[in-house]
Order: structure tokens, then sequence, then C-alpha cells
């Protein structure tokens, strides 16, 4: 069962059931378990505060505090809270029913407690449709940081909105009210409009190579292979690749502190902006040859700054990693006959004797 912060149970559906409430609003296509959640609880009255994870949001506990074995309770999981086994019972719903609208997802995702994307279009859309905002799923795909439906960026909003029981409603909240938020989220965007439509394209080529491939399963191996390459993109010495407003709000203080190279390899994208990974797409698109070098030396021409806009350029900012090994060993590990090694510009040949033999 839910509790509070002070401890105690704090739903109680049947109170409701008396009172002849027998309508359950069914959720939108790719809403959240906990956006329909808090819906559910907004369309039956229920006192707003009826669920809170203690995994996520400005509360959460920090491992040293004792919050590790809670660490990992997504939201958005069926299996992983129990209290909806009451929610089921009040509501007469099967777990069945629960499952088979919120599937569980394989693809890379951003872990609950980082969660902080929206797209505001999405939000005016189910504001119209059913009067709330809703999350959607797809916001927390790795791998999918701007808005398909709407070709634009997502939005980060500040972290200590994530996790909160009422997300969407926040993020619309925090959009509206912080004054400086609209005309930065728009100046930022602007200014990087051609990298991001081209990332777009990277994203929506990954898509497209998946075609046939049932990611219900298990992410595909052509999205972990470009996710390793976004990985690799995030290393430091790419850094400098990136506009500056890129690192805003990263919660990474001590970015790729070399104790922890390795570790950081793989979690540093967990808490990365979508600015971040749009970048990132970006380069993975350079180093794939799905962004000629003709329109990356436009994008650095037309938005007024540098980033490489050749893969042999980006390569050579690598050759001192001593992550390469372990990158090729990932690569290697998601190649597959729709993308692989073979599928890299201008790697030198240096690299392939030694990493891709
Ligand atoms: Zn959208």
């Amino acid at each position: 069962m839910p509790r509070s912060h002070d401890g105690r149970t704090t739903l109680n559906l049947g109170k409701f059931w008396k009172m002849g409430v027998r309508t359950i609003i069914e959720p939108l296509i790719d809403e959240t378990l906990s956006s329909w959640l808090y819906r559910v609880n907004v369309s039956l009255g229920m006192p707003l505060r009826f669920y809170s994870s203690p995994s996520v949001g400005p509360d959460r506990p920090s491992l040293s505090s004792g919050g590790a074995s809670m660490a990992f309770s997504d939201p958005d999981i069926v299996g992983e809270n129990l209290f909806l086994e009451e929610v089921a019972t009040q509501l007469s719903i099967s777990r069945g029913w629960l499952e088979k609208r919120f599937p569980r997802t394989n693809r890379p995702t951003v872990p609950a407690q980082y969660r902080r994307s929206f797209c505001i279009h999405c939000h005016s859309d189910s504001v119209k449709a059913v009067n709330n905002p809703i999350c959607k799923s797809s916001w927390s795909y790795l791998t999918k940081p701007q808005c398909e439906i709407h070709s634009v960026p997502l939005i980060d909003c500040h972290l200590t909105v994530s996790g909160t029981a009422d997300f969407s409603a926040q993020t619309l909240l925090w959009y509206c009210s912080v004054h400086s938020i609209e005309r930065e989220v728009y100046l930022s965007n602007d200014a990087c409009k051609l990298r991001s439509a081209l990332a777009l394209n990277v994203q929506r080529r990954i898509s497209s190579l998946e075609v046939g491939v049932d990611v219900s399963k298990g992410a595909s191996s052509v999205e972990m292979f470009v996710f390793t390459l976004m990985r690799a993109m995030m290393m430091p010495q790419v850094h400098h690749s990136y506009s500056k407003i890129a690192f805003r709000q990263w919660e990474s203080h001590k970015r790729y502190d070399t104790r922890g190279t390795y570790i950081n390899f793989f979690q540093e994208i967990y808490r990365s902006t979508c600015f971040m990974r749009i970048h990132a797409l970006y380069l993975c698109g350079i180093i794939l040859g799905w962004v000629d070098e003709d329109e990356a030396q436009a994008t650095n021409k037309i938005e007024g700054w540098y980033s490489p806009f050749a893969a042999d350029f980006i390569w050579g900012m690598l050759k001192d990693s001593k992550l390469l090994r372990l990158m090729f060993t990932e690569l290697k590990r998601y190649e597959s006959s729709a993308l692989n090694l073979n599928h890299l510009r201008g790697l030198p040949s240096p690299y392939r004797s030694s990493y891709c033999e």
C-alpha cells in the first residue's frame, strides 16, 4: 500500500466505491502508469497525495540514509508497485488489464529519479483531450530525446520536479511560472535548430532500421549500438564539441572523475539532459555517415559555433581515451546486419586492427 510521508496509508478507494463512482478513465496512448493513476485519483476526488514513491522526487532517500533497498522502485512499472494489487481490487480491474495498458519496456530509459523531460505541445494536446497534461512513457527513452509527434526537442525541467505524483501538472506549472525558462528554452533550441533537426533524423533512422524487430522483448541491437556510441560521445574528450548550455542541469558535479571512469562510461548518460543527448545523437550521425560533412559544416556556419564536422576529427579526439577497448567491446556486442562496425566512418586503421578484429 502506498504511504504518505508520515507513514500512513492514504489510499482508500473503497469509500468512493460506496459513493457509486464506477467509471474508470482509460489511459491515453503512451501515458505512463503514474500519470494515469494521478488522473484516476483526481477523477475520483481522492486526496491529491494518494501516492508517493520513496525512490524519486526531492524527498528521495539517499543511499547513505538506508534508501538503497527502495531505490529501484519505478512508479511506472506495474510489477514494482505492490500497492497496485489493492488498487486493482478496489477498481475491479485485473493485473492483466494493468499490464496490457502499461507494458514494461526494455528500451534503455532514464531512471525514475532523473526523469524530468516533457513536450509542451503534447501537454497542450492532452489538456485539450482530457483537461489534464499527461506524462508519456516515450519521454524517458534515452535514444529519443525529441518528440517525434511534434518534431521538437523535449524540455528538461528542474530535477526537483521529477518523481512528483503530479509530475505532468508540475512540469506545466514550472514551464509557465519560471519567467526566464520559456525564453531560455526557445533561445537554446533556436540556436541549435539545425543540429536538432539532424539529430531527429538520426533518432528516426534508428526506428526505421528497427522495422520488423520486436522491441517489446528487449532493446534492439540497432538501438543498443547507437546507445553505446552515444555513451562514447559523452566521454570527456568530446565535451568541448558541445554547446556550453548542454551541461546545464546535468547532474554530474564531477563529470568523469578519473577514479570512476569505467562506471561513468555506463552511468553518465542516465543523468544527462535531453539537450545533451540530442547533441550526442548528432555526433553519432556524423560517425555513422548519417549526417554528411557538408551538412555538418553548414550547420557550424549557420549556427555560428564549431563542433567536429567529420568522423575522423571525432576519432582523433578519442585517441587518448583509455576506454576505446571497452567501447569497441560493447559495440561488438550489439553488431547486427543492419548496423555494425563496418558502418563507422573514418575509423583509423590502427583502431580497426587493435579493437575490431
Ligand atoms: Zn510532443
